[in-house]
């Protein structure tokens, strides 16, 4: 697994402001909105694309296209979708999926409880949106869905990240077969508490984004 730490000025200032418990939920998602587009940028470096001959107002150029299969999306529910527009806005060509995680509180177990992806993934590429990599439950579950499906490649966003869980998803994802899984991240923080959240993290995602339901 590859970790990528997207460490730049305007990262970092837009994720200082949404660390920051006094913003409220209309700037919340805003910065979020915005900190994805950011994020997405670096995640689809890889992304395929295809040499192509175009004809300028003064001449032939060449240049490139991005290739088939077409990538897919896939917010987790509910915090994740507070961040497709921002993906959407670099690939709005691209399909997008569904998968809705809930945790539990106690065991800290994820569970799924809704799923929406196509039934083969096979060479396509996968941006999954998961704002918080906590314990890395969540997105083991979702990349092996993918797997299994038969993603060649997925990248995973996430605007916080702890250490434990991507040791977890590293350990998940090393072995023959796996498919190849990259996280993008503003921000590797100090560690998990004892409720699973990350510290010093920006508290429930979810919650900052949506509201408390
Ligand atoms: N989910 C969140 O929303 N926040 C955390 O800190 C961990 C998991």
């Amino acid at each position: 697994m590859r970790t990528l730490l997207a460490d730049h000025p305007l990262v970092t200032h837009k994720l200082t402001l949404l660390r920051d418990a006094a913003t409220d939920t209309p700037t919340f998602r805003t910065l979020t909105d915005e900190l994805v587009t950011l994020l997405a940028y670096e995640a689809t470096r890889e992304v395929r694309v295809a040499e192509v001959a175009v004809t300028t107002p003064v001449g032939p150029a060449n240049g490139a296209r991005l290739a088939g299969p077409k990538p897919l999306i896939v917010p987790v529910l509910r915090a994740g979708i507070g961040m497709l527009d921002g993906m959407t806005r670099l690939l709005p060509m691209a399909d997008v999926g569904f998968v809705g995680m809930v945790r539990d509180e106690k065991s800290l177990q994820a569970s799924t409880y809704a799923n929406r992806l196509p039934a083969d993934l096979t060479g396509r590429e996968v941006f999954v949106l998961d704002p918080m990599l906590a314990t890395g439950g969540t997105l083991i579950t979702v990349i092996t869905m993918l797997g299994e499906r038969g993603a060649a490649a997925v990248t995973a966003v996430c605007l916080l990240a702890a250490p434990e869980g991507l040791a977890r998803l590293d350990q998940a994802f090393s072995g023959d077969g796996a498919p190849a899984v990259r996280v993008v991240t503003g921000a590797i923080d100090e560690r998990l508490n004892d409720k699973g959240y990350i510290v010093p993290g920006l508290g429930d995602a979810g919650d900052r984004l949506f509201g408390q339901i």
